[in-house]
């Protein structure tokens, strides 16, 4: 699409610029008068250069040219004095036999002549000024024309833009608001109406009294926080809340917003959109929960827990604390694969993390690290009595018999335990001294477990 229509090269001051170049200044000269007596006398000595005969030769023209030149009254008045300056000047001596009323004739004809030429000149000249006025009306209507026409072309972009901002705010599902400084009062549109659960219709609210009790609590106060920001700053306004919807679902948005200033230069309102980010958070959620989540059992996989075994190792380090560090295996778990199939298989570890998140404490830590291999953290407790305990209770939890597809499996734990720091000062070394006791307690008969050390 084009840029802005502009009518700036229509603009008045160059409709005028065009016409005064066009209008033309009346024909009769400041100096009409002066010109006529100076035609009279140039004509006179042109007169008197010339041989005898033709008295008005050189008048005729004298009287033509201040016509043309210099409109009616000057012509006129070069006229009479043509007259005077040929009766008294020309014709005693032309016409010496003919007597005076000869003379008179003479300019009586003379007049006739010049009267008729002004006349003539006259209507041309009259002509000549309704052309002159006709091809002015003509340009002022081709210039209107063509700023009508230029103001045309911006009304329909305009509306071809607005149309696709339309398209657009639908496309991306986008509310607009315009929040007034002065009132703290909201314009919502439909659509931001409808994020917000106010309804399906265009709406104004209060911010304070209507607004915030629908957000979520931690982002309530941190948006309008922004939103003062910006306003002092006269900066952009952009923030990503949370809203309740009067049917307990969670909505997350996305607020845009660009203040507004007078002419003053004071802020007067915030305009901006609302974005309905809800499936985007979602998916980031999902995600990030993937990336340190195990897909089968939703327990935390190897990455959370290296992150946790080193904020454990940390704080050993930093605090002198103590923690157990679990290595757990299913006993011959590959049977009940071969026996039951793989789906078997996957409830069966689907059941066992249950039970051994259930015997552990929240601020314990299980996590799937393989096949049929897990491990715990144990935080904050009496060693080596505690973990000891939390063994015996796991490998008793996972021999309970499990019912499967009609099938009654029973499988057993085998498990390893190193205690932080006596047995490993570092993340890797504590966790090859868990596996080292793994080995052992399955190297002894399985079902049972093992210290490090
Ligand atoms: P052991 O007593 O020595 O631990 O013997 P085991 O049969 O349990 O063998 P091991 O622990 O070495 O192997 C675990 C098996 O778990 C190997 C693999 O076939 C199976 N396995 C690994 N991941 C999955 C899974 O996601 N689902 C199922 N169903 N089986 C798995
Ligand atoms: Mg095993």
């Amino acid at each position: 699409m084009s840029g802005a229509p502009s009518i700036e090269h229509v603009d008045r001051a160059n409709v005028d610029r065009t016409l005064s170049i066009e209008r033309r200044e009346p024909r009769a000269a400041r100096y009409g008068y002066t010109i006529a007596i100076a035609a009279v006398l140039c004509a006179l000595a042109a007169r008197a250069a010339l041989p005898p005969g033709l008295p008005f030769i050189t008048f005729y023209p004298a009287v033509i040219l201040t016509a043309y030149f210099c409109g009616l009254r000057p012509a006129l008045v070069c006229t009479i004095l043509s007259g005077v300056a040929v009766w008294y000047a020309v014709l005693p001596s032309n016409l010496p036999a003919t007597g005076a009323s000869s003379a008179a004739i003479a300019l009586i004809l003379f007049g006739i002549v010049v009267g008729i030429n002004l006349i003539l000149i006259e209507k041309m000249r009259r002509a000549s000024d309704a052309n002159a006025a006709l091809a002015q009306s003509t340009r002022r209507l081709m210039v209107e024309l063509q700023r009508e026409t230029s103001l045309r072309m911006a009304h329909e972009q305009l509306a071809e833009k607005t149309l696709l901002l339309d398209l657009a705010l639908q496309a991306a599902d986008a509310g607009t608001w315009r929040y007034c400084v002065r009132t703290g009062r909201a314009q919502l549109s439909e659509q931001m109406a409808r994020h917000h659960g106010f309804g399906d219709q265009p709406i104004e609210i209060d911010v304070e009294r209507d607004w915030r009790p629908r957000i979520h609590p931690d982002d309530a106060e941190r948006t309008l926080r922004d939103l003062g920001a910006a306003i002092a700053g006269r900066t952009k306004f952009v923030t990503d809340f949370r809203v309740f919807l009067p049917d307990g679902r969670v909505r997350w948005i996305t607020g845009l917003g660009q203040v507004e200033t007078d002419a003053a230069g004071a802020v007067t309102a915030v305009v901006g959109l609302s974005l309905d980010i809800t499936a985007r958070k979602e998916a980031e959620a999902k995600i990030a929960h993937m990336a340190c989540h195990d897909p089968l059992t939703g327990l935390a996989n190897r990455t959370l827990f290296h992150d946790r075994l080193d904020a454990e190792i940390a704080r050993v380090r930093r605090h002198g604390a103590t923690f157990a560090l679990f290595c757990l295996d299913i006993d011959r778990f590959k049977a009940v694969n071969d026996t039951h199939g793989h789906s078997v298989g996957d409830a069966l570890l689907r059941i066992v993390a249950a039970r051994l998140q259930a015997v552990i404490r929240t601020e314990d830590m299980l996590a799937r690290i393989g096949g049929d291999e897990f491990v715990i953290i144990q935080t904050e407790a009496e060693q080596p009595e505690s973990a000891s305990a939390l063994a015996e209770r796991l490998i008793g939890t996972v021999e309970q018999p499990i019912e499967l597809e009609g099938h009654t499996l029973s499988v057993s734990l085998s498990v390893g335990i190193a205690l932080a720091p006596a047995d490993g000062h570092d993340p890797l070394s504590l966790y090859n001294s868990a596996d080292r006791a793994l080995y052992r307690a399955k190297a002894q008969g399985r079902n049972t477990f093992r210290f490090a050390g």
